[in-house]
């Protein structure tokens, strides 16, 4: 018997509960998986993406083959293609990661019919994308929690399963046929300085984070110039690393780094299921508001803001690594959202939007969930606070280095003034080529205030 095992944001052997569970359920398995042009006309894919997407899928396919088996990639609407090869080797089962946005629900509705056409039965399984699935645990009287602390409280006592190994072997039928892997290596429009991709790598830096970066994090992990994160954030956007697994590892080792670590996973799953119960937050305001965004008339802002050229260096920084490195330091994605949404008063789509173009973990839950967390239209507790740009820059980059590794023209400017430039004296002021404050933040405030009614 064949069972086939579709892989989406799974790309990964360790911890694979659908694949463990098609290996069980029969002889052979098909591992596969399927470009769908959907992906792209929905908006989600880019080239950062792109590139990052085409390691995974060669290291998944090298992986397959040290245990006997290949990767099988179909391009195609996918349910088209998961029929054909179910047909093609008289498949009677799918397993795949069950997903929670509102394209993964519909991805998995027309699956489902179109592999019942055939007799063939679809299994989705939880917990594979999270570490916890959504709706597992829920506040009384409704759907989702909608707090994050309440909920990280009951999602820490819960019992997550001890991650599995990857199957030692994976016998995969000769004779079905696939499409080339997409060709890797720098395209057009990706960034110089995006990681590389795959499971392998991602195992790499889980073991070595955890060996090294992990005891610090509580203590560092704000710290703009210290670079001290993980970054494993594309490894589980890609389910390259199991969440459980990572969860796991981090509480093994223990100690309050591994608790802020944990934490800040938590968040990911907490977001997560906002989302499986408001998948339309992916577009809309999760809490409504009825003023209006200044977006219309501040193309210029808008612009400045994506390029790096705001005039606010530590804002600037940011907008420049994200160009560069398709990441950002997350302490430095609070405050340019907060900075566009709230001192721009420009709309969070429109930053959410720039943000999927060049993120290589751009996700739809973390990333609109995210945004609309620092614009005060979703979950945050304080939707009004606005933070300042000069003083979390002084705050989370005191020596200005992460200004000056960023924002070269300012290399030369002395600490007291790294996050003030337009404070220098004026001849040193006319020798830095570097923009005057697009906005006065004052002016900025009270449009906010106004516009939410807080004045
Ligand atoms: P670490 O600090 O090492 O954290 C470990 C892991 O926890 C991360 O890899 C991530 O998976 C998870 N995590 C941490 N913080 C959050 C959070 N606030 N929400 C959800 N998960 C979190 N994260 C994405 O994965 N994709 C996005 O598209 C994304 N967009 C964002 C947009 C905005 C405006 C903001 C404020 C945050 C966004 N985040 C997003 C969350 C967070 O900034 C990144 O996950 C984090 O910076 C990744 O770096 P890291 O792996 O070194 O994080």
């Amino acid at each position: 018997t064949v069972a086939v095992v579709l892989f989406t944001s799974d790309l990964r052997l360790h911890d694979h509960p659908p694949l463990r569970a098609a290996l069980r359920a029969a002889d052979e398995v098909v591992p596969l998986f399927v470009l769908d042009p959907a992906v792209h006309h929905a908006g989600f894919d880019a080239p950062n993406r792109r590139a990052f997407l085409a390691d995974c899928l060669a290291d998944l396919d090298a992986s397959l083959h040290r245990r006997g088996g290949r990767l099988v990639l179909r391009a195609g609407p996918v349910a088209r293609e998961v029929g054909a090869v179910a047909a093609a080797c008289g498949a009677l089962e799918v397993h795949m990661a069950a997903g929670v946005t509102r394209f993964a629900h519909r991805r998995e509705e027309l699956l489902r019919e179109e592999l019942a056409t055939r007799g063939v039965r679809l299994v989705a399984h939880d917990a594979v994308v999270t570490a916890v699935a959504p709706g597992a645990v829920v506040p009384t009287g409704s759907d989702h929690y909608a707090v994050f602390t309440p909920y990280f409280r009951r999602w820490s006592a819960l019992r997550l399963r001890a991650p599995e190994a990857a199957p030692r072997e994976v016998p995969v039928p000769e004779d079905v046929a696939g499409d080339p892997l997409p060709a890797r290596g720098p395209g057009p429009g990706v960034s110089p300085g995006i990681p590389a991709g795959g499971e392998s790598e991602g195992r790499r830096r889980l073991a070595a984070w955890v060996r090294g970066g992990l005891a610090a994090y509580e203590d560092r992990h704000d710290d703009l110039a210290g670079d001290a994160t993980s970054r494993l954030s594309p490894y589980l956007h890609f389910g390259a690393l199991s969440p459980v697994d990572v969860v796991q590892r981090a509480r093994a080792r223990g100690g309050p780094g591994a608790e802020a670590f944990v934490r800040q996973l938590c968040w990911r799953d907490f977001h997560h299921q906002v989302m499986a119960a408001r998948p339309e937050s992916s577009v809309r305001d999760y809490r409504t508001r009825d003023d209006d965004w200044h977006s219309e008339e501040a193309a210029e802002e808008i612009a400045a803001w994506k390029e790096g050229r705001t005039g606010y260096p530590v804002v600037d920084a940011a907008m420049r690594q994200l160009r560069y490195e398709g990441w950002m330091h997350n302490r430095a994605r609070l405050l340019v959202a907060s900075f566009l949404t709230k001192t721009l008063y420009v709309d969070w789509r429109v930053g959410a939007r720039h943000f999927l173009d060049l993120l290589v973990d751009g996700d739809i839950v973390n990333n609109q969930l995210n945004w609309q967390w620092v614009a005060g239209t979703g979950t945050d507790t304080r939707p009004h606070r606005v933070l300042n740009p000069v003083v979390q820059g002084k705050r989370f980059d005191p020596q200005g280095t992460y200004v000056r590794r960023w924002v070269p023209e300012l290399k030369g400017v002395v600490t007291r003034y790294i996050h003030e430039p337009w404070r220098l004296p004026p001849p040193e002021r006319a020798q830095q080529a570097y923009p005057e404050p697009l906005i006065d933040l004052a002016d900025g405030l009270a449009r906010f205030k106004h516009a939410r009614g807080r004045d």
